[in-house]
């Protein structure tokens, strides 16, 4: 199918970058593309927080690579790990094997990080793949499971207190999304808990939450938040996550289910390539998204730094990657036919972020504005930029069903252990390993220290100041 004598376009991962390069370079001349990525899957990253949160299901966010690339004949995609690139040869070195190329593109995205403290992630999931996106939700309706069912008070409180640490626009959705659940949702299903009373805390290091947004809508975010129960603590620093809750300076909070949405690294292929990276990890890029002395290999979307003509460099958006992806391709294609490539521009079209049940938050050039309009803005952009005529119908369609009847469709608790799954109950299953700490496994002294630990949460969540904040790691979406 492809000529041996077109140039050979090598594309390392299926994400907005990386999917807008191949269709830009879909059946043009001159050129074959490999698109190599690990998972079979492109992933609308934007909409993860409602499968965490059970208003979708993973297959409503998520289309095939090889579906959407399909009417490309000149495009090939492969599913592997590309591990490292050897830019002598010209080849990339993947699980399987290695792979020649004339060009490269590595568009890889980003990863979490914990700033050091890796050992948090088992206490405190990110969200920035289906597997964690089903583990928060399991994690999240696993805890009203054991609360309905525990007789003690303190331990329910404990499975009731939610912990989103990371202000940002992913922190933010996914703290109003519990308070959505528990407002409207949950709130008549269950029997001995009020799910109305649920705590839920929004920690973030910084004076602000959403600090990439103006300060007024900022503010107008937080108030709807509270109007969710949600508590706001800013300039606290989280010092230890572990599987009894957070520890913020001195103060502890006593808490069944943590959240991360702090920072982010980009992806670990970075660290192999011997190229100049910024102080976040990220490839400073050439004008025209090449690395330096590599004019035919290109790093694009999470994975770059690129600052031309920038105050700073530019974040970790979708619609940067999807831009980088077109210009990157064309440049290719202007590269085959012999013309000068051009520079990158991004025109920016603006940033959002929801907050809950028809209320978000819109900044674009001068234009600034909130509430339910902006929450229709929020929704019609996403359902466009959502990959695939299904996904867009089925998400439209189940977003009219949770408007109009509260409900959500997704709020199964599934186990990723199929073997085990079918034996155990699940429930007592994850109370030994994450949710149950308060019974059995705890020792005697540390129920004092939980006391001890609620009683100061709710005297912090009463307003009492927190400690200084912790630096942050890169601009991202966070
Ligand atoms: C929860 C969340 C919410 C977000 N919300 C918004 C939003 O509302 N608006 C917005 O503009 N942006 C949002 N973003 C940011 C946006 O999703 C990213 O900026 C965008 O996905 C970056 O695109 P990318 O192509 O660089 O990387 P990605 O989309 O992350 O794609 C990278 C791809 O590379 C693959 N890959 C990685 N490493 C390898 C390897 N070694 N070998 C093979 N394949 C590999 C991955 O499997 C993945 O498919 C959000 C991000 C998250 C996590």
């Amino acid at each position: 199918m492809n000529d041996p004598d077109n140039k050979k376009v090598l594309i390392v991962g299926g994400g907005f970058a990386g999917l807008n390069a191949a269709r830009t370079l879909g059946n043009k001349k001159g050129i074959s593309v490999t698109l190599i990525d690990r998972r079979n899957h492109h992933l609308f990253q934007p909409l993860l927080y409602q499968v965490a949160l059970a208003a979708l299901s993973p297959a409503d966010i998520a289309t095939p690579i090889r579906g959407i690339l399909r009417q490309y004949q000149n495009v090939d995609v492969l599913m592997g790990n590309v591990r490292s690139v050897d830019f002598e040869k010209n080849e990339i070195l993947a699980g399987f094997g290695t792979l020649p190329y004339d060009y490269l593109i590595l568009a890889c995205g980003a990863n979490h990080s914990y700033f050091g403290h890796n050992e948090w992630e088992d206490h405190a999931p990110g969200l920035k793949s289906l597997e964690e996106a089903t583990e928060i939700r399991r994690r999240v309706l696993l805890a009203f499971e054991m609360a309905e069912r525990t007789r003690d008070q303190e331990h329910r409180k404990r499975l009731l207190t939610f912990v989103i640490v990371g202000g940002g626009p992913t922190g933010v959705e996914l703290a109003g999304a519990i308070g959505e659940i528990t407002r409207y949702t949950l709130s008549s299903d269950f029997r001995s808990i009020d799910p109305r009373a649920t705590r839920i805390i929004l920690v973030e290091a910084g004076s602000r939450i959403l600090p990439a947004f103006d300060a007024e809508l900022a503010q107008k975010a937080a108030r709807g938040l509270e109007k969710l129960g949600v508590t706001i603590w800013t300039q606290s620093a989280v010092t230890h996550i572990d599987e009894n809750g957070i520890r913020v300076g001195s103060e502890e909070i006593a808490a069944a289910t943590v959240l991360w949405a702090a920072g982010v690294e980009p992806a670990e292929i970075n660290n192999e390539l011997g190229t100049t990276l910024d102080r976040s990890g990220r490839v400073i890029v050439e004008p025209d998204l090449s690395v330096k002395g590599h004019p035919n290999v290109f790093v694009l979307g999470d994975q770059a730094n690129f600052g031309h003509g920038l105050e700073r460099p530019l974040p970790g958006l979708a619609p940067v990657a999807i831009q980088m992806g077109r210009h990157c391709a064309n440049n290719i294609v202007r590269d085959v036919k012999g013309k000068e490539r051009k520079p990158f521009h991004y025109f920016d079209k603006g940033i959002m972020a929801t907050i809950g049940r028809a209320d978000a938050i819109v900044q674009t050039g001068f234009l600034k504005f909130g509430g339910l309009f902006a929450w229709l803005t929020w929704l019609f952009v996403h359902i466009m930029y959502l990959v695939g005529f299904r996904n867009r119908m089925l998400v439209v369609i189940q977003w009219f069903w949770s408007y109009v009847t509260l409900r959500r469709g997704a709020r199964l608790v599934t186990s990723r252990n199929w073997k085990l799954a079918k034996r155990v109950d699940l429930a007592n299953r994850y109370s030994m390993s994450l949710l149950l700490t308060g019974t059995g496994r705890r020792k005697a002294g540390s129920k004092a220290a939980s006391k001890k630990a609620s009683k100061k949460a709710s005297k912090k969540s009463s307003g009492k100041k927190a400690k200084p904040a912790a630096r942050k790691k890169k601009p991202s979406r966070g």
